[in-house]
């Protein structure tokens, strides 16, 4: 056991070495980060990289003939192949490179609705959605006359799976949209048994990989979906930066997004035609120097693992608390990722997060951009604790005690 321990100190140390911002202090004291499911701290590595691609080979993509145009494309390039491979993606579709999740998502509804919504269909989504995956669907499906239906969860955060079948309506249920991981209940969905009976109706899927990617990866093959969307900035990568996986029964159908610059074929006054996908969903200069940090940062996220007892200590904590209310609590301690969101009983979220940032812990409060979910639970707003490999078990047993001590000051 204590071999154990000293190997994971060990590893921890290297991990941490490798998040400079660890070593900032907040109000004279340690910062404590536990925001990384809002975005994760930058490695050395990937501004290494990021730095180089600005400073060394700089240039646009694509078409001019110079070495530098050259080089930046093959960077570029081989980025795209690198993600393609990283999430199962190689052979079975294209890898649009978008500003982030959120990019990825507005991209997809308006593609998709204005190719496939019809007056009178149905667009389903998860209640756990973030909003960046409601909003854009109800603006094409208020265009296109189509409407939203909910899938919703349970008491404890769980799909309500027993309602999907009768939901998915066949020919008007064009597309089910849900995350991998919810951003506030941090219970992983079951992408593939949804993409089972959706396809069996003929619905497509898009997966919201936002905080999935993160945790558990993606193997895009395997789960079987459509669309998978998520963003650099939360997997390590340079801000800015984002995915779209589209497969390729998808990638001809769909128009383009955004017209302008690399996503032509010819341009007329009479007409355009668009060039082939993935280059038909990237119109303009692309983030040419973040895009070549994607390699880097998923590469490093597979090499790290999270300390397993954070989660266990965290689990046991809530459960045993009365005045701690835990949304997104599961059955199975390997249904969730290490992501707490809680409410304290008599306090207000935000109050404690102001307490918990002068003691240097670093914590989300508020509606997380899920207010359909706050309102299922009744709530205005929670707190939240989202780990990374870098957090140490050390930092959440000063979470809990910090907690502790902020609740006797407000109550
Ligand atoms: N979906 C989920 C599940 C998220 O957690 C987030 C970020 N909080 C987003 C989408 C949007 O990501 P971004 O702001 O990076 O575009």
């Amino acid at each position: 056991m204590l071999n154990l321990q000293i190997v994971m100190c060990a590893q921890i140390d290297d991990i941490r070495s490798e998040f400079p911002q660890l070593q900032e202090k907040v109000y004279g004291k340690p910062l404590v980060y536990l925001d990384n499911a809002a975005t994760s701290l930058r490695p050395r590595s990937v501004v290494e990289k990021w730095t180089e691609a600005a400073l060394k080979y700089n240039s646009n993509l694509h078409r001019a003939v110079h070495y530098m145009a050259q080089r930046s494309t093959e960077e570029f390039e081989n980025t795209r192949t690198y993600v393609a491979k990283a999430i199962g993606a190689l052979g079975k579709g294209k890898i649009v490179f978008t500003s982030g999740a959120t990019a990825s998502l507005n991209l997809l509804a308006s593609s998709f609705g204005e190719s496939q919504l019809q007056a009178g269909d149905e667009v389903l989504i998860a209640e756990c959605e973030h909003h960046s995956d409601i909003v854009p669907w109800q603006m094409i499906c208020a265009r296109k006359g189509a409407s939203i239906k909910v899938l919703p969860v349970d008491e404890r955060g769980y799909l309500r799976m027993d309602l999907l079948p009768e939901l998915i309506k066949e020919g008007r249920t064009k597309i089910f949209c849900v995350a991998q991981v919810s951003n506030v209940l941090g219970l992983v969905n079951p992408v593939k048994d949804i993409v089972n009976i959706c396809h069996s109706k003929s619905c497509a899927v898009l997966v919201d990989g936002a905080q999935g990617i993160v945790h558990c990866g993606a193997d895009v093959s395997s789960l079987g979906c459509d669309f998978y969307a998520f963003s650099g900035h939360k997997v390590y990568a340079a801000p800015g930066t984002g995915v779209l996986y589209i497969s390729d029964e998808w990638a001809d159908r769909l128009p383009p997004y955004m017209g302008g610059g690399e996503m032509i074929q010819t341009v007329r006054w009479e007409g355009t035609t668009y060039a082939a996908a993935p280059q038909k969903f990237e119109a303009g200069t692309q983030n040419i120097s973040s895009v070549p940090t994607l390699p880097v940062a998923l590469e490093l996220s597979k090499s790290m693992k999270e300390d397993p007892r954070i989660k266990e200590f965290l689990l046991d904590e809530f459960s045993r608390r009365k005045d701690i209310r835990l949304f997104g609590d599961p059955l199975k301690p390997q249904d969730k990722i290490p992501l707490f969101s809680i409410a304290v009983e008599g306090v207000h979220h935000e109050d404690l997060a102001l307490l918990l940032d002068k003691m240097g812990i670093a914590v989300r409060s508020g509606q997380m951009c899920a207010e359909p979910l706050m309102d299922r639970y009744g709530v205005t707003g929670m707190l939240r604790a989202s780990f990374a490999p870098y957090n140490t078990f050390g930092e959440a047993e000063y979470f809990v005690s910090s907690l502790d001590r902020a609740v006797k000051m407000l109550k």
